[in-house]
């Protein structure tokens, strides 16, 4: 696990911190590595300062450019089942956004790919990942409709906005055993999914009700 100092981010107290992996135990995270990995990131650095002293809640908070950073107690429940692939290595992430979840993966798995089509969120992110220090971190921006074939296959993909549908480009950059972890739905609560590639096709199964924004094409530069 890296270590990094405490000095210069302003960590708020670990006993806050503490809380919060409480109350998604509570909610039945029983992952100890995702819970970790939570308490370990500050989340406070990745919302406004005025809005700073909310981070520590387990809800989702506005990022600007009328986007969200995800609720914790979803980006465990999506981390903890995208992560349960053999041998992980390499995880794609949809919807950068701040980069909070993009985080919590760093802590996880040795090298996490994240795209983001709105290009402000995606400096903000990067800009967060250099001071934490997470170094397996690529970020690009990019229509997370067509994937990011020049890393492809990943062990899974996480994708932290509402869809449609899966396009046959992202089902095509996961591996036979992988998984796409998605929110599926038109409307404003949506099916949280995990889909598990098998050598002919893919098996379904639904993780519970959540919202998110929608996941919409092209870049936004
Ligand atoms: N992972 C973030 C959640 C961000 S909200 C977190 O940890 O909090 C979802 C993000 O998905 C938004 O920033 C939005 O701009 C982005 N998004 C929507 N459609 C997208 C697409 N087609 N490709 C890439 N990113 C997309």
């Amino acid at each position: 696990m890296k270590t990094i100092s405490k000095q210069g981010i302003g960590m708020t107290s670990d006993r806050t911190r503490g809380r919060l992996v409480e109350r998604l135990v509570d909610q039945g995270i029983d992952n100890d590595s995702v819970l970790n990995a939570i308490e370990w990131v500050p989340r406070h650095i990745f919302v406004e300062q005025s809005i700073a002293h909310l981070a520590y809640e387990d809800r989702a908070l506005p990022i600007g450019k009328r986007q969200t950073i995800s609720q914790p107690y979803v980006v465990a429940l999506m981390t903890a089942a995208a992560i349960d692939v053999e041998n992980i290595t390499k995880i794609l992430e949809i919807g950068t956004g701040c980069g909070y979840q993009t985080a919590v993966l760093a802590r996880l798995v040795e090298n996490v790919y994240s795209m983001e089509r709105i290009e402000s969120l995606s400096l903000g992110a990067r800009r967060r990942m250099r001071q934490l220090k997470l170094d397996n971190v690529r970020i690009c921006v990019g229509d997370g409709f067509e994937g990011w074939e020049e890393h492809a296959p990943y062990d899974a993909i996480v994708v932290t906005a509402a869809a449609v549908h899966v396009s046959v480009a992202l089902q095509n950059q996961v591996r036979v055993g992988g998984r796409i972890v998605v929110p599926l739905g038109r409307s404003s609560v949506q099916d949280l999914v995990c889909m598990e590639r098998l050598e002919s096709g893919w098996s379904t199964t639904s993780l519970g009700s959540v919202t998110f924004v929608p996941m919409l094409p092209g870049v936004d530069a």
